[in-house]
């Protein structure tokens, strides 16, 4: 039978406005799954056993009910939520505060937290996160990339948890005025990465405000400026929260007088000790002596004064197990963080209006965006699929969040995902799961604000997805670059095994955000592709532990590159159909980079009419409106950067063979004419045509070929060439690295496009563009010349030209002649009369 407990599940997944899902952002080994680990141990109602019902999942969501003390403030932030809205929350009705909460920890899989790609995904389900720092090492590179990320998901509310404090104080002993201003740094210095990747002010990180906290996870002890403002403001008789304020800054308490200043001499002289240091660093250093001394007396004193009481069992320890047990009981770590959380993470309400525009593709008057922001569980369905996870049955777990309506179990719904030619496809939904740690029990809805699992629909999800119930075709966008300029063939070692690799692969592909693989349709070869070599390498790995019978060969990374046209076609071309009853006429030119790029971040509303359509290409691009009316599809596969207009004129009738001009254009702008890569940004224009009378001459075996001719032909008439990929490399060095990456990047034909220097440090940052095609072993020479300092990223950026200054140089020729030598093409170019016909 069922552990959960279903109708205390259900109370608080309905009260949207006191759910908090936050993200914990660190760099390795700072501390994050110790302090996960720490915190779930305590908080287990809601936690699931192993029962009958229970499903084994890969973990991803820790949920925490959590009930705020009565000394703790309710959160005051933004709020925004409109109670005459307030339908889904009954438990206010009495009127009493409602200190019950839910925290949900959404987990990033191990090993990932330097990849933004990833962490996308993860922090669209979150409103907040709580940055963990290793107090001794301090901002790390990937607590930085994590933080960028975030903010580029339009996060702008963090909390800080400043993390191994028993290492300030056992290890390091540093001075006291000393190790407060290392903390001070900690803080300015996230301040700052913060707000420089915002371009903006944004809410700042300060223990005074009470969004920053000190603490150990592995010790189990954790502390805000209030926790000891609690502690002592009846000695002072003066409020907590005046006294919080007290306790940081330049703040001293002269003991004689019982005054504060605001220096650290008093009237007549005397050096004062700076009221942190006084009153919270230096309790902390005597329980740490005393403790490590065994000083027994001395500990039962303390122990008195502080109101701890420690179990008999506690107080057989010694040394720093008893440390730890002192610790965690005068300033247990759940008691601190959660409310830290509770009070500075946004719920599902407060931000969600400022990040839609970031995350939505839909209009934002529109029914669906004002259901979004209100968190309306009785508006249309909207789920953001972040993820599939595996679980102990066959099948994965599509795993997101729902932001509109009310996902229900045996729903209807419409699921949008990257899988074939993203038309939409219906199905229903089977079960609705609560997850929690490594185990999910089923539910039978779920309302805006949740984060739940759903399964039966992960056959047609490919990495992520949109799951609606709303007729209109909007979906959650995605800045990652869903192009891959970097892949390798695969092969398993015994020929048998390929069954076996096409199924592991398969799966791969779906669950994986960060790799992608498909089957040459000719050739047969399998290639798996990613965003760099670094995540290439850990898909495979994962491939080859998830199937270790299973060997491989894998061949040297191979760069993708594009076909495209640099002119207009230098003359209308024309094809005859095989049997001479058919005609076509076709001139392409260049599309503009910018519409490129909307219509690949999937801004460009492809699927509207034309009239919409073709306003939108006009406001935004100029576009021709006799052209924008007239767009037949968009190329390969409905999405790409290639249009198609008709431009015949009406009274011929080109409708009779759109289909099988469509399917031509397709297959070109898949295959381009240079070497059978894709084609992108062109746009064919059909100008005019000869289209036989009787449909059994105009079929489908006619105007294919014919098809594909003449567009082939408009693309060798309009100087076609190749194009590279680039990758934005940003990588973080000391100053005295800066001239070795300078180097770096100059010997490879990269560009540093910008140098910042980050305050109150020795660090800076370098940003540059890097062809892909010069990136091998980059990273190592990086690493080699910073001497091990650097810490580096690469995402691709842009498509540019192999060759700026020539289109059909020798070095393009070149990379033609050995791309099709490769693929068992005639390796020179097909001349242009082989695709033209004249009159
Ligand atoms: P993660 O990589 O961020 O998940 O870090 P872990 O939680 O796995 O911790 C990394 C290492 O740091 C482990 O050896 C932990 O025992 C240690 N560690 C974690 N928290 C603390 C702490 O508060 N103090 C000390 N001294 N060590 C810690
Ligand atoms: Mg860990």
């Amino acid at each position: 039978e069922s552990t959960l407990k279903v109708e205390k599940v259900n109370k608080i997944l309905k009260n949207t406005k006191n759910i908090r899902n936050v993200t914990f952002i660190a760099h390795v080994d700072h501390g994050r799954s110790t302090i996960i680990d720490h915190i779930s141990k305590r908080f287990t109602d809601i936690s699931l056993k192993a029962s009958d019902t229970a499903i084994r999942i890969q973990s991803s969501l820790i949920p925490i009910h959590y009930e705020l003390s009565d000394t703790e403030p309710l959160p005051t932030l933004n709020q925004t939520l409109n109670t005459s809205n307030n339908n889904n929350n009954n438990n206010n009705d009495t009127g009493e505060e409602d200190r019950e909460f839910l925290i949900n920890i959404v987990e990033i899989p191990p090993n990932f937290s330097d990849s933004h790609i990833i962490l996308e995904s993860t922090l669209k389900i979150t409103d907040g996160t709580m940055i963990i720092l290793d107090s001794v090492e301090g901002i790390c590179m990937n607590t930085d990339g994590s933080l960028r990320t975030a903010v580029n998901e339009g996060i702008l509310n963090h909390t800080l948890f400043i993390n191994k404090f028993d290492r300030l104080i056992l290890e390091l002993q540093l001075p006291h005025e000393e190790l407060y201003h290392q903390l001070v740094r900690l803080i300015e210095n996230t301040n700052v990465n913060i707000s420089t990747y915002a371009g903006k002010e944004v809410k700042e990180l300060s223990p005074i405000t009470g969004n920053v906290a000190f603490g150990s996870g592995l010790c189990g002890f954790g502390f805000r400026l209030s926790s000891f403002a609690s502690i002592y403001a009846s000695k002072f008789g003066v409020s907590k929260e005046r006294l919080t304020k007290k306790l940081w800054g330049e703040n001293y308490f002269c003991p004689d007088s019982k005054k504060w200043f605001n220096v650290n001499v008093n009237e007549s002289g005397k050096t004062l000790t700076r009221s942190f240091c006084q009153f919270i660093l230096s309790p902390l250093f005597s329980i740490a002596d005393a403790a490590m001394k065994n000083d027994i007396d001395k500990i039962t004193h303390m122990m008195k004064s502080l109101c701890i009481e420690l179990s008999p069992n506690d107080l057989e320890l010694c040394a720093k197990p008893l440390y730890k047990a002192i610790m965690r009981n005068f300033l247990p770590l759940d008691d601190s963080v959660l409310p830290m959380i509770i009070q500075h993470c946004p719920s599902p309400f407060d931000t969600i209006s400022d990040r839609l525009p970031f995350m939505y593709n839909g209009p934002l008057n529109g029914e669906m965006a004002q259901s979004i922001m209100k968190c309306d569980p009785n508006g249309p369905l909207m789920f953001y699929v972040s993820k599939l996870i595996s679980t102990h049955l066959k099948g994965y777990f599509a795993f997101g969040r729902v932001f509109s309506g009310t996902i229900k179990s045996g729903e209807k719904v419409r699921i949008f995902s990257n899988i074939k030619n993203n038309e939409p496809i219906s199905k229903s939904i089977k079960d609705i799961h609560f997850v929690s740690g490594r185990l999910s029990e089923r539910i039978v809805e779920a309302p805006a604000g949740s984060i739940v699992a759903i399964s039966g629909i992960d056959e047609y999800i490919n990495k992520t997805a949109t799951v609606t119930t709303s007729n209109e075709n909007h979906v959650f966008l995605s800045h990652m670059s869903t192009t891959y300029p970097i892949k390798v063939s695969v092969a398993p070692k015994n020929p048998v095994d390929l069954p076996k690799l096409v199924e592991c692969l398969k799966k791969m592909d779906r669950a994986h955000s960060y790799v992608s693989s498909y089957i040459d349709e000719y050739t047969g070869e399998i290639f798996v592709e990613g965003p760099n070599e670094h995540f290439l390498e850990v898909g495979l790995n994962d491939l080859m532990y998830a199937q270790s019978d299973l060997e491989l060969t894998v061949s040297d990374p191979i760069v993708a590159v594009r076909e495209t046209i640099t002119t207009q076609s230098s003359q209308l071309c024309l094809a005859k159909s095989p049997n001479k009853q058919n005609r076509l006429f076709c001139q392409s030119e260049p599309l503009s980079v910018d519409l490129q790029n909307d219509i690949e971040n999937l801004l460009t509303p492809i699927s509207s009419s034309p009239s919409d359509l073709s306003q939108y290409l006009f406001d935004k691009f100029q576009f021709p409106k006799e052209q924008g009316n007239k767009i037949w599809s968009f190329g390969p596969n409905g999405t790409g950067t290639n249009i198609l207009t008709d431009l015949i004129p009406d009274h011929l009738n080109s409708n009779d063979i759109k289909d099988s001009i469509v399917a031509g254009f397709h297959a070109v702008t898949k295959e381009g004419i240079l070497c059978d890569e894709p084609l992108r940004g062109v746009k064919f224009k059909l100008m005019d045509a000869f289209i036989s009378g009787e449909a059994i001459r105009r079929g489908a075996g006619q105007i294919i070929p014919t098809a594909r001719r003449v567009l082939y032909a408009s693309v060798l008439t309009a100087n076609p060439t190749l194009l590279q990929p680039i990758y934005l490399v940003d990588i973080k060095v000391t100053s005295q690295h800066v001239q070795g990456v300078y180097e770096t990047f100059e010997s490879r034909g990269g560009s540093v496009i910008s140098l910042d220097y980050i305050h109150n440090t020795p660090l800076c940052t370098i940003k540059a563009h890097v062809p892909v095609l010069n990136s091998v072993a980059m990273t190592s020479e990086l690493r080699a010349r910073t001497q091990g300092q650097a810490f580096s990223t690469f995402l691709f950026d842009h498509w540019a030209p192999l060759d700026p200054e020539n289109y059909n140089s020798p070095k393009v020729m070149e990379m033609i002649y050995n791309i099709r030598e490769k693929k068992g093409l005639n390796p020179n170019l097909p001349e242009n009369d082989m695709y033209i016909d004249i009159l």
